[in-house]
């Protein structure tokens, strides 16, 4: 009786939704927005989603790594917008997501460039990473010979550094006469 009260006193009781949308406050979790230009292909995002909305696959014929969101699987809980280095995902006040036909129209996916390794030439990061690890030691003051020393490190695969580091810690054994 009260609700029909209401509604005689306020003449509407729902929202003009989705003609008018509903406004939501600061820090409201919408859908996370992906900015490709600003995206590193870290796969940070990919290992904190708890749903698997992300993915980072290597295709290493067009030498890519295809990120995707897929929205269909996505929760809100903004855990990619806290691990992402560069801001490349955020959560935005967006809320509305419905798509007719196609789930896939509930997806955005990025391609970006794969790096080989300097040693044995296999796809190992993307050019992005590298240049953003770049940039990362001159903004923390390296000089140049130090950072050209550090990015030859760098711009080897994680099986060649581990080779490298045996050997040499054989050789230092050797020496020792271990
Ligand atoms: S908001 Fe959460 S569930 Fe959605 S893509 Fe980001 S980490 Fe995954
Ligand atoms: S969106 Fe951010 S965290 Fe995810 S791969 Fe791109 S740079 Fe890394």
């Amino acid at each position: 009786m009260k609700i029909l009260e209401f509604a005689r006193k306020e003449k509407m009781v729902t929202n003009n939704f989705p003609v008018v949308p509903y406004e939501v406050t600061d820090g409201f979790r919408g859908k996370p927005e992906y900015t490709y230009d600003l995206c590193i292909g870290c796969g940070s995002c990919v290992v904190a989603c708890p749903s698997n909305a992300l993915s980072l696959k290597k295709d290493e014929e067009k030498g890519v790594a295809r990120w995707k969101v897929d929205y269909n699987r996505c929760i809100f809980c903004g855990r990619c917008d806290e691990v992402c280095p560069t801001r490349a995902i955020s959560m935005s006040k967006e809320y509305v997501m419905c798509v007719l036909f196609d789930k896939e129209d509930l997806t955005v996916t990025g391609e970006l460039k794969l790096k080989r390794c300097d040693t044995c030439d296999v796809y190992f990061t993307t050019e992005r990473m590298s240049n953003y690890t770049y940039q990362k030691l001159v903004s923390a003051g390296w000089d140049i010979a130090g950072i050209d020393e550090k990015m030859k490190h760098l711009n080897t695969c994680p099986d060649c550094r581990q080779e490298k580091a045996v050997a040499v810690n054989v050789n230092q054994m050797k020496k020792r006469g271990v």
